[in-house]
């Protein structure tokens, strides 16, 4: 926004005053600089990545690209269609607000858009007019969506539907004891067809592998109970980021072929270039996770800048609470980025972030809005120099996890609570 100086305005008449500035906008075309904190998305480190994800998976199994939380703070409108240029049928959101808003990036029905984690009440309508796919589990979810798809006119059939099974995680998904009573709702006349049976590997990024076999060995028995009650899926929907890495799409696309079924996974974090960590590591690492760490790309850089440098004497604090004091003379740079952004408050006074291409130590607390850096040994340091809180600058790069690190959490926290209010550009 350009703001004409009060003296020029005062000369128009009142009612021209106030569009005055828009006007001059308009006119001009020129944007409103953006206070410098922002999140840099490589679209085509995200292509690439599903390109070679897909290739670990095939010929036994196709990709969910998992685009839930906004992509992982990544941006659904950027990313998703990234991921279906690079050849996603399915992408995977959490809900139906966030399926709407997949569908409202402009894909048609052929891009099929999975809602992982159920309908709540007053909900199914909504999924069902913007074709989305639900998985459900809890009998009140298949009677919302018939009873919605019956209201829509949908035929016998016309509506598919993933069934979600509980094989350990107890989180969602549906008991053994509880299945056979959402058979019937799969009847051949109801608009509800099982099209999917879904149900999440909680620990595939443990390496012996013992929790997912027996996982996919309740998967096994329940797929038979399926079909002793004649029912019949066609995807077996399993798998995410550390199964693909961890070598699991054959294993699953075996399980898949004993029932007449493909398989389906559904990777997140490595989509957006990240290797999970296996733990413990494994002895000789799979093929695919050896690949994975030279393949992939990391798409999200997250940028900020310096705003001001001041020298300070020795006895200095810095920040609320003077949780630092310069030990020595020092150079403070003052960086546009706070917790409100996203940037951790523990990692004041523990993390570096990178200006110049060089580790720059974090001191006193963060703001909600600002945080000092220690700039002292790094020479000719300057309002306007960017600042790297995520993502490579010179020789050195900050990642997802290191920041993870610095306060105990993951990658997918770091990821997901980068604030909205932090622009997201592609590059
Ligand atoms: C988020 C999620 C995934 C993706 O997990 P990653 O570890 O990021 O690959 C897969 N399946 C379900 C059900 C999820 O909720």
């Amino acid at each position: 926004m350009l703001y004409p100086p009060p003296s020029l305005l005062a000369l128009l008449p009142g009612r021209w005053r106030q569009s005055a500035p828009d006007v001059l906008n308009w006119l001009l075309e020129i944007p409103m600089p953006m206070r410098p904190c922002r999140v840099e998305i490589s679209t085509r480190a995200l292509e690439h990545n599903f390109r070679f994800l897909q290739s670990l998976a095939a010929p036994d199994a196709e990709l969910l690209a998992i685009v839930k939380a906004d992509a992982y703070g990544h941006s659904l409108k950027l990313c998703a269609p990234a991921a279906v240029c690079a050849g996603a049928r399915w992408l995977g959101v959490t809900s139906v607000e966030e399926g709407v808003a997949a569908r409202g990036v402009g894909f048609g029905p052929e891009t099929r858009i999975l809602v992982i984690a159920g309908v709540f009440p007053g909900q199914a309508a909504a999924a069902i007019a913007d074709n989305l796919t639900v998985v459900a589990w809890e009998p009140w979810h298949l009677d919302e969506l018939q009873a919605a798809a019956r209201a829509a006119g949908a035929h016998p059939g016309s509506v598919p539907i993933h069934l979600e099974i509980d094989t350990g995680m107890s989180r969602q998904g549906a008991t053994p004891e509880a299945l056979a009573g959402l058979f019937t709702r799969f009847a051949p006349a109801s608009p509800l067809r099982l099209e999917g049976v879904m149900t999440h590997l909680f620990a595939a990024d443990e390496a012996d592998g013992q929790v997912t076999a027996e996982q996919l060995a309740r998967l096994d028995q329940t797929l038979s109970r399926i079909a002793a009650a004649g029912l019949f899926a066609e995807w077996l929907n399993v798998g995410n980021s550390a199964a693909l890495l961890a070598g699991q799409a054959r294993t699953i696309a075996e399980l898949a072929a004993t029932h007449g079924m493909k398989a389906l996974l559904r990777p997140g974090l490595a989509l957006y270039g990240l290797v999970p960590r296996f733990d413990p590591g494994f002895e000789t690492e799979p093929a695919p996770l050896q690949a994975a760490r030279a393949a992939l790309q990391p798409v999200l850089s997250w940028k900020s800048q310096i705003v001001s440098v001041r020298s300070v004497p020795a006895g200095t604090v810095v920040g609320y609470n003077g949780t630092f004091v310069a030990t020595e003379p020092m150079r403070l740079a003052l960086v546009a980025a706070g917790y409100g952004d996203g940037l951790d408050r523990a990692l004041g006074n523990r993390f570096s972030l990178l200006v110049r291409g060089q580790r720059a130590p974090l001191v006193g607390r963060i703001s909600m809005d600002q945080a000092v850096l220690d700039v002292t040994e790094i020479p000719g340091v300057q309002a306007a120099d960017e600042v790297v809180l995520i993502g490579a600058q010179g020789a050195e790069t900050i990642t997802a996890f290191d920041q993870a690190d610095a306060v105990a959490t993951i990658p997918w926290e770091i990821f997901t609570r980068i604030a909205a209010r932090v622009e997201r550009i592609a590059i």
